[in-house]
């Protein structure tokens, strides 16, 4: 019997040594052999930057409304620093493709060369790279899904071009993204990215893929195979010239919120979705912090677009109405979306031909706008253009229909279907769907805490990109994420870098980027303190403090519906993270409301204070959210309550110290439920803590948002805080 089990067991390490040389080859899967091997190579000067896209997640409901919890709490500062753009868009065709290229290449859909989920291509170049049923003259419809289609340089490609020791890595749940960056620009027979994967489909299947659990309907990857995929590269690397390397860039794509939405709509299903999404970038967290690679780690949280409820299911081709006209275009459908192409773009009678069907199509009343590509002297010349009404959009380029038809909110189209029915409850596509997520996390302080609003001129359409250059969109991820990595945008690129969200000086000595707003400030980022409940007590992680020690006291504020003198029940000086067993030393602890106050060392001597709210109930700690924040390079230096309760049989109110850079406006706002229940509001001189008091009259007890919204120089910030009304 030994014998046998050692020629097995001696067969079985053949085999695997036969696997690890045949899977080591470049672009092969990694050996799961080497899983057990010391961690991979990994160039510690360089940052790990992820770009995690949750399709159709709409951030709203992620981050605002909550059902996103752990997402919302890295928004809120809570064990990171975080800038989350409150209104950030999409660009249009607000559709999987084109915002995902756009967030790889910088570039808008007019010069990116993939304009819709479906689209049409004339050129000849375009005919011969994009995948489609060949057309003897005229649109060749196509999905676009080649590396060849993409026109523009992606993010891949120009770190491949520029910087070659920055690894990077595509993680797709969705077979077609694979398809779409697996360029070979530089070296041809190897990808750009050093390492891709996506699930296979059975069918011309690419070196890359793997089998994974997928939806049956359209094979798309689970999003927790996803992650374990993410959370492989990181913890193992991916093999790059024959050595097990961990990525600097990860661009990755988790598809079921999507895939849930376009089935049952915007509603509880949907919800469900992005709280499970939700646990899968904790897992990436946590797994970051045990590997010790969170302070390295910068997160761009994002989704290319959100969902519209559409579950009316009437007859709604457009094209119905064209009459005669119709054998003149081909109509591709895209959602809510409608591109309109001539079959013959040079016809002479191309302006009175698309002035009809803009009529035609204008007389459904489900129709929002009917818009041309081109200028048309038999129809307004250029006042009903793409550019002259959404010049936002950046679409009008060779590859957008002739004529491009956008459905109003909870409506959809149905060309190209069987009687016209889109049996889709949630479809995406108009500008309805452009509002999607946009959080830029950090573990070590790079990034700013703050939340960045912006003006909304028509909460349904979301055409306000061009009104709010303070938000960001798609195409700014490409030139932030090259900037990181000290290097220009991609060639095509139209974004910008996103210096505001970053610590002043991170992209210094990039070529083209000016580091300011703020680029006379050199405060460094406050240091991080992790609160966190660990059986009766809390855990608390300190930022690395050399031989220096941080001085920690935990003090009561309340006692069940009172507030109380402020009173220390426990008292630390440490050098190093610990947990505190709940155990009082100066006084009992009982239920009710702490704080916890800090005072971390940093450099040139000095101390910061951080002040951390926590509640105990049933003799257990939780964490109440954030009673302050600070940026010392932000518009709102410091926004602090003076205690995180108020009221009380008392009704004391409630102070919020808040400091600003500069002279400005500040409004503090109590929302409960989407309600402002109380408010106040002044200017404020800039450089000094001015202190602002809301009553708590009319105030219910419990939780409320304390929202402190600063306006300095006409640009506004918010910033969120938590109290309880007691
Ligand atoms: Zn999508």
């Amino acid at each position: 019997v030994f014998r046998r089990s050692r020629a097995l067991l001696a067969a079985a390490v053949l085999a695997l040594a036969a696997l690890a040389v045949v899977l080591a080859a470049p672009g092969g899967p990694a050996p799961p052999a080497v899983a057990q091997a010391p961690g991979p190579q990994d160039d510690p000067a360089l940052p790990l930057v992820y770009v995690m896209s949750f399709d159709a997640q709409d951030g709203d409901r992620a981050i605002d409304q909550g059902r996103a919890p752990f997402l919302a709490s890295l928004v809120r500062g809570e064990g990171a620093s975080t800038t989350y753009y409150r209104d950030s868009r999409g660009i249009m065709v607000s559709e999987t493709n084109p915002n995902h290229t756009a967030m790889a290449t910088g570039a808008y859909a007019d010069r990116s060369g993939i304009p819709g989920n479906t689209f049409a291509v004339s050129d000849a170049a375009g005919r011969e790279s994009c995948p489609g049923d060949p057309t003897p003259d005229g649109p060749q419809v196509t999905s676009g899904e080649a590396a060849t289609c993409v026109l523009a340089e992606t993010f891949f490609t120009a770190l491949k071009r520029t910087a070659p020791d920055v690894v990077t890595a595509g993680i797709f749940g969705k077979p077609k993204l694979g398809r779409l960056f697996s360029q070979q620009r530089v070296t041809p027979g190897t990808y750009d990215a050093d390492h891709l994967w996506a699930p296979c489909e059975g069918d011309n299947d690419p070196p890359y893929c793997r089998t994974v659990p997928v939806d049956p309907v359209q094979n798309y990857a689970r999003d927790t195979s996803v992650m374990d995929e993410v959370l492989r590269t990181v913890s193992t690397g991916v093999p790059v010239d024959g050595v097990l390397r961990r990525p600097n860039l990860t661009f990755v794509n988790f598809p079921t919120v999507d895939q849930t939405g376009h089935f049952t709509g915007a509603g509880s299903a949907y919800e469900d979705a992005i709280a499970m999404a939700d646990q899968q970038l904790q897992r990436f967290v946590e797994q970051q912090r045990r590997l010790g690679l969170w302070e390295r780690t910068v997160i761009f949280v994002t989704s290319d677009h959100s969902m519209d409820t559409t579950t009316s299911p009437q007859p709604n081709a457009i094209s119905s109405r064209f009459g005669a006209d119709a054998d003149a275009v081909e109509v591709i459908l895209n959602g809510s979306v409608n591109m309109v192409y001539l079959k013959d773009r040079d016809r002479p009678d191309r302006d009175a031909l698309l002035a009809r069907l803009r009529a035609a199509a204008l007389t459904n009343p489900t129709v929002d706008e009917a818009l041309f590509r081109r200028p048309n002297p038999a129809d307004g010349g250029e006042q009903h253009t793409l550019d002259a009404v959404h010049p936002g959009w950046h679409l009008a380029g060779e590859r957008t229909g002739d004529l491009v038809i956008t459905a109003r909110p909870s409506q959809k189209f149905g060309d190209g279907i069987p009687v016209g029915i889109n049996p889709l409850s949630g479809n995406h596509g108009a500008p309805q769907t452009l509002d999607n997520t946009f959080a830029i996390v950090s573990g070590g302080g790079q990034v700013v805490q703050q939340a960045l609003s912006a003006t909304t001129t028509d909460p349904m359409r979301f055409d306000d990109t061009l009104a709010n250059p303070g938000q960001s969109e798609q195409v700014d991820i490409a030139p932030t994420v090259m900037g990181l990595f000290g290097q220009r945008p991609p060639a095509q690129a139209a974004g910008r870098v996103l210096t505001e969200a970053f610590r002043p000086g991170t992209f210094a000595g990039v070529p083209g980027v000016d580091d300011g707003p703020g680029g006379a400030c050199t405060a460094a980022a406050p240091p991080a303190l992790g609160v966190r409940p660990r059986g009766a007590g809390l855990r608390f992680t300190l930022p690395a403090l050399g031989s220096r020690t941080a001085r920690i006291a935990v003090v009561r504020q309340s006692a069940g519906r009172r507030l109380t003198a402020p009173r220390t029940v426990a008292r630390f000086t440490r050098g190093t993270s610990f947990t505190w067993s709940g155990r009082g030393q100066a006084a009992r602890v009982t239920d009710g409301t702490y704080v916890v106050r800090a005072q971390l060392p940093v450099a040139s001597g000095r101390t910061v204070e951080r002040v951390v709210a926590v509640e105990r109930r049933d003799g257990r700690f939780r964490t109440s959210g954030a009673a302050e924040r600070r940026a010392p390079c932000g518009p709102v230096v410091l926004a602090r309550l003076a205690r995180p309760v108020f009221g009380g049989p008392q009704g004391r109110p409630l102070d919020v110290g808040v400091r600003l850079a500069a002279r400005g406006r500040v409004r503090v706002e109590l929302v409960r439920g989407g309600r402002v229940v109380g408010r106040t509001e002044r200017t404020v001189p800039g450089g000094k803590t001015a202190r602002l008091r809301v009553a708590a009259r009319g105030v219910r007890p419990g939780a409320v948002e304390v929202r402190v919204r600063a306006t300095v120089d006409g640009r506004s910030t918010t910033v969120r805080l938590r109290a309880r009304r007691l």
